[in-house]
Order: C-alpha cells, then sequence, then structure tokens
C-alpha cells in the first residue's frame, strides 16, 4: 500500500512522484518541498532575517514599524460545510485591524449559515478577532511565531527559485 509521503493518505490512484517519493497531490508535494526548504535554512541566515523583519516596514502596507505577527480569524458556511482558518501575519498594528475587522465582518455575515459548526464557530471567530483588535505589539510573546514566518517566507522565496541544472 502506498501512502503520501507529506500527509501519510493512503494513495490509489494516481499521485505525484518526485525523487521516488510520492505524494497524494500537488499541493502534497509543494508542502513537502517548503518542509524541507525550511529544515535546510541555516541559522544565521534565520537570524539575519528575523532580525531585519522585526526592525524593518510592514510587510504589507510598506509603512514604518512597530511590526509583529497579528492573526486575523474567519468562518465561512453553506449548509452542511463549515470551513474556518486563523492566518498570523507578520505586519503593522493598522494592517493587522484592518484584517481582523475585515475577517470579523465577513465571518459576521457568512459564518452562521451551516449545522451545526456556523452556531458553534462564527462566535468564537468573533470573538478570536475581538480579541485581537486589541492586541499590542509584543516581540517577546510572539518570537516563535515571528521566527517560523519568516522561515516560511525564506523557504518559499527558495523554492520559487528556478531549479539549478548541471551544464
Ligand atoms: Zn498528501
Ligand atoms: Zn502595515
Amino acid at each position: 500500500m502506498t501512502r503520501c509521503t507529506s500527509c501519510n493518505t493512503v494513495i490509489l490512484v494516481g499521485g505525484v512522484e518526485q525523487e521516488g517519493r510520492r505524494f497524494c497531490s500537488e499541493k502534497c508535494r509543494t508542502n513537502s518541498g517548503l518542509a524541507q526548504a525550511v529544515q535546510q535554512l541555516s541559522p544565521e541566515v534565520v537570524a539575519r532575517a528575523v532580525a531585519e523583519t522585526a526592525a524593518g516596514n510592514c510587510p504589507v502596507c510598506a509603512g514604518t514599524g512597530p511590526v509583529d505577527v497579528f492573526t486575523s480569524h474567519r468562518v465561512y458556511s453553506a449548509l452542511y460545510l463549515t470551513t474556518w482558518r486563523s492566518q498570523p501575519r507578520i505586519s503593522c498594528r493598522g494592517c493587522a485591524t484592518k484584517a481582523q475587522l475585515g475577517d470579523l465582518v465577513f465571518s459576521l455575515f457568512l459564518g452562521w449559515w451551516g449545522i451545526p459548526w456556523g452556531f458553534v464557530m462564527t462566535p468564537v471567530q468573533i470573538f478570536r478577532n475581538l480579541n485581537g483588535l486589541r492586541q499590542d505589539p509584543d516581540p517577546q510573546r510572539s518570537a516563535p511565531q515571528f521566527e517560523a514566518l519568516v522561515r516560511l517566507r525564506l523557504a518559499r522565496e527558495a523554492c520559487a527559485q528556478p531549479v539549478r541544472r548541471a551544464a
């Protein structure tokens, strides 16, 4: 029985193969590549990027910082289907407020209409946004998450570069 290297789903038909490893989908192959790239980043490169990002302008609006990790939360329902996600981003407080208010309004209108999770998750996500709106930038608190997001950005950049081939 073949299983996806990334998510461990049993692959019945199809799938994607790369370097002898099988993946259930293109998405899993990409995720696996990213995870590998994250592991391969050198500590010096990560430390420098973290310091530069922390001292730099907001990556979203390019305005002056301080920047921090802020998370916005949304929920979407359609009949028996309810999906929700919490999206952390590095940005300034102003951009975070925009994202959190945007997701709050989105959830307020589109969160409820699923049975039963819409009724459960909509108040939860709205509450999380309200909570997030009061959060001041605090690099101490968010340090591990901050580094994780910087690592992910570096890995994306590394994966986006064209594959080097031997001449
Ligand atoms: Zn998979
Ligand atoms: Zn901003």
